[in-house]
């Protein structure tokens, strides 16, 4: 068994949109470690099947996090189940479009919008209040992204979502620094899931796995690797840390797009195999 993260045995974890992916996989590793796990997903047999395979205590509740109702429903019903929440990975998101700037819709944007980054507000606040009620403190780890940090072409409204959820973060860390809230996001690069099988182009799902090799590990991540790093923040190892935001991402962020080697500029496994990309290349 993989060692525990120190601090989540007992503690009551939320996680959002737990019934796939990331969150899913976050669910069991905070069960795993000893929480008791309410798993939140607008799809409620994906969250009812998730929770069922918890090895520990846990609840699924269908809502929608895009909704104050939805965000409601899911705080009672982890108070009913539990009397207190301690943790909560707010996850939830969608890809959206991935149409050119001038052919994105006012509804496609304010769909991405309402879910990433109104759902990651409407869970914030939820949880701050829900501590201030308990008189406890807490941690929050929000799911950013690579687009949270760089830009792409084709993803506007996404991106947009995501460098948003950034302003929420560091204003709730503020606010939550002295009332012994920590709140942190954490930023995958390519990761396999659900997410892009629902975008409206179903072959950039079949390229994934290819176009991780352009990322320095040259590798696409796994759930379970974002998952960890969920955990870390939410544990007591990360006493100290918050307001930050950590890529688990292969490398990707630290690529510099303007000069050779490293993968710089390498869009393609065929640039990444040229001669100027190998790793002995000693060109500057
Ligand atoms: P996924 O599609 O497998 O999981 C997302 C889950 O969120 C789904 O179960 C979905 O039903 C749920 N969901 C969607 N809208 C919801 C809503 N309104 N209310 C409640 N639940 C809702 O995708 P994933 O990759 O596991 O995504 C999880 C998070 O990770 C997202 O925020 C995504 O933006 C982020 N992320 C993913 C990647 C990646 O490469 N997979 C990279 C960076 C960031």
């Amino acid at each position: 068994m993989a060692d525990q993260v120190k601090g989540l045995a007992g503690k009551v974890a939320v996680v959002t949109g737990g019934g796939s992916g990331i969150g899913a996989a976050t669910a069991q590793r905070l069960s795993r470690d000893g929480a008791d796990v309410v798993v939140v997903d607008v799809d409620g047999g994906a969250a009812a099947s998730v929770a069922r395979d918890l090895p520990g205590r846990s609840v699924a509740v269908a809502a929608d996090v895009a909704t104050e109702e939805g965000v409601d429903s899911y705080i009672r019903a982890a108070l009913d189940a539990f009397g207190r929440i301690d943790l909560h990975h707010l996850n939830a998101g969608v890809l959206g479009t991935l149409a050119p700037l001038p052919d994105v819709s006012a509804a496609d944007f304010d769909h991405v919008i309402a879910v990433n980054l109104r759902g990651g507000f409407l869970g914030l606040r939820a949880a701050f209040r829900c501590y201030r009620n308990q008189g406890t403190g807490g941690a929050v780890v929000v799911t950013a992204s690579i687009s949270a940090l760089r830009g792409a072409d084709d993803q506007v409204p996404y991106q947009t979502s995501k460098h948003g959820l950034l302003g929420l973060v560091h204003g709730a860390a503020m606010y939550g620094g002295p009332r012994g809230v920590r709140v942190n996001a954490v930023a995958p690069g390519l990761v396999p899931t659900g997410l892009f099988a629902s975008s409206d182009d179903a072959g950039r799902a079949r390229t994934l796995t290819r176009r991780g090799l352009t990322v320095p590990m040259r590798r696409v991540g796994t759930p379970d690797e974002i998952a960890g790093v969920v955990a870390f923040l939410l544990g007591d190892d990360a006493a100290y840390v918050t307001g930050e935001v950590v890529s688990a991402d292969g490398g990707a962020f630290i690529v510099n797009t303007v000069t050779r080697g490293g993968g710089a500029g390498a869009w393609t496994p065929e640039d990444l195999t040229s001669e100027r990309n190998q790793p002995d290349d000693a060109h500057p």
